[in-house]
This record gives structure tokens, sequence and C-alpha cells, in this order.
């Protein structure tokens, strides 16, 4: 007789994973939770899922002891305000998150290349009505009259810029400026933390923090070298500046090869996490769990959501 598997279908943990918890009408990548729906989604967590801190969860896979329908927290690339909007709603409903910082990025006044493509090519103004471009010996003609044609080249654009090493990218990223007469320093809501800032988000009892590499790179196109530079870089810079040990990472754009893996177990990483929308089962492999991104919803989707992700 076959056994119905519901009962090992609830011990799967859903990591969670926050970009930004920022008000804001121009979102193409649904990276930012207004303050008001992650305080619902928080409230809901609070009333009726475990919440795990990251580690509480490797310990748990470690006894392959799963705990039903729990829920782990996470931010990815170290913006500013984790520290002014999502840690004081995650000390008010005393609930545990790991934040994955950019080393990069720390004190920087720029914004990411993303955000700044965004503010280029969505943001309200007045804008040529094509934009010519060369990417590594390839020429690019974009339409850009309207938003409409506006939003498909930035997602063009994306595409073509993301695989980009930050020394390729960054020259493209000035003659876009250029092209939309904008000045690049960054808006100030958009930036990622200061280093002071940093110290005092790691401070919380609620937040511990994690590594995201140096540049925010697409490791699987690196040379060896590249990627352990990148991912050893990043775990010094913040063990620099916080004086403790930074022993989980979390794959830029959810990219990694087996080298990748390889790489990030040898410069010690007890866990990382990648942007595969799967929850984690007993037995799964702490350098590679899953995790499901979660937009701007209110208590109810947020709900309708968590209940799918716990099967998938
Ligand atoms: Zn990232």
């Amino acid at each position: 007789m076959r056994r119905r598997v519901t009962a090992p279908l609830r011990c799967r943990v859903a990591i969670l994973m926050y970009h930004r918890v920022f008000e804001t009408s121009s979102d193409p990548w649904e990276l930012c939770v207004s303050p008001k729906h992650f305080a619902h989604q928080l409230e809901l967590l609070r009333r009726s899922y475990p919440v795990l801190s990251l580690q509480q969860l490797l310990s748990a896979l470690k006894t392959r002891q799963l705990p039903k329908r729990a829920v782990v927290l996470t931010f990815d690339d170290g913006y500013a305000d984790n520290l002014w909007n999502a840690k004081p709603l995650l000390e008010k409903y005393e609930l545990p998150a790991t934040v994955f910082v950019t080393g990069a990025s720390l004190d920087s006044l720029s914004e990411f290349w993303w955000d700044e493509l965004e503010r280029i090519l969505l943001q309200p103004g007045k804008r040529p009505k094509r934009l010519h471009l060369n990417v590594c010996g390839r020429a690019y003609n974009l339409e850009t009259t309207n938003l409409e044609e506006r939003m498909i080249a930035y997602m063009a654009l994306h595409n073509i810029l993301q695989p980009l090493r930050s020394t390729e990218r960054d020259p493209i990223m000035d003659e876009l400026f250029a092209w939309a007469a904008l000045d690049p320093t960054g808006r100030a809501d958009y930036r990622s933390l200061a280093t002071d800032e940093l110290i005092q988000l790691a401070q919380s009892e609620w937040v511990d923090i994690g590594a995201h590499a140096v540049t925010h790179p697409f490791l699987s196109v690196m040379s060896p070298e590249d990627q352990s530079a990148e991912i050893v870089g990043s775990r010094k810079k913040l063990e620099d500046i916080l004086g403790n040990c930074v022993d989980a990472f979390s794959y830029p754009y959810g990219n990694f090869s087996a080298e990748t893996v390889r790489i990030v177990a040898a410069a010690g990483f007890v866990t990382a996490l990648t942007t595969d929308d799967r929850a984690v089962r007993a037995g799964e492999n702490p350098l590679q769990l899953g995790r499901f991104g979660v937009g701007d919803w209110d208590g109810d989707r947020f709900k309708h959501c968590l209940d799918k992700f716990f099967y998938s």
C-alpha cells in the first residue's frame, strides 16, 4: 500500500527573499515591499508561522528535524532602508532576519546599476527618441519615444548589462546618464547602507549579516580566481567592520556554477542561498538553499502565496 506523502510535505521551510522596505510606484523587478505591507506580513508571520533564524534552520537541517511550515526571512543587497524601515518592524514583531550585504556598495553615493537604469529610462522627464549604444563590440539601436518603448529598452538593456563586470558596465552607465542628461549622483532613498549604519543594523538582536560578494557580479562567468576574490573579499570586508564571523552567503542574481559552490565552501561559508523557488526539505545541501521572492502584497495575498511556497 502506498503511503500518503502529506506529512513530509508539511515539514518544509520557506526562506523568503526581500530586498527593500520602501514605497514606490516604479519597481520593474518587484524589489520593494511598502512599510505598511511589510508590517502586515510580519504580523501574520508572528501570529501563524514559526519564524527561524538562518542559524536555527541550519541546526534543524543537521538533525534532519525541520519544523512544520516554518519561515526564514532574508534581505539581499544591503539597502539603507533595511536599517531605517525593516529593522524597527523586525524588532517590533520580534522576528529574526539575515541581511546579505554587497561589499563595494557600502558608503557608495551611487545607486545599484539596475536602479540607475530605472531612473534613466523609466522615471518621468524628457528623453531623446532613440538610444544608440555599443556594448562589447555590438551596436544596439533602441526606440525610446514613450514609456512603453522605454520599458522594452529597459528590459533589453538589463539583460545586456547584467553579466558584465562592473568595470565594463560603469562606462556604459556614464554614457546612459549623459544620453538622458541626468546627474549620476544617486537618489538619497535608493542608497546602500553606510558603514556606521551597517554596524547599527548588526547590533540588533534580530538581525544577522551575511555576504553578497564585493561588486554583485554574475559569478558563473568569472574565472575561479576572480570568483574567489569576490566571495572571500566580501566576507573579509564585513568581518573587518563587524568584528565577528560572517558565514552565510547569498549568490548575486541567484547565479552560480558548481565551481562557485566549491569556492563558497572553501571560503568557509556554512550556507549559501540561491533564488530558486524551492522550499527547504530535510537532507538539503545547505550551500544551495532555495528562496521565494516576496512582492508588495497585503496580508491575504501574502498568506495565499506562503501556503503555496511550502508545496514548491
Ligand atoms: Zn542582489
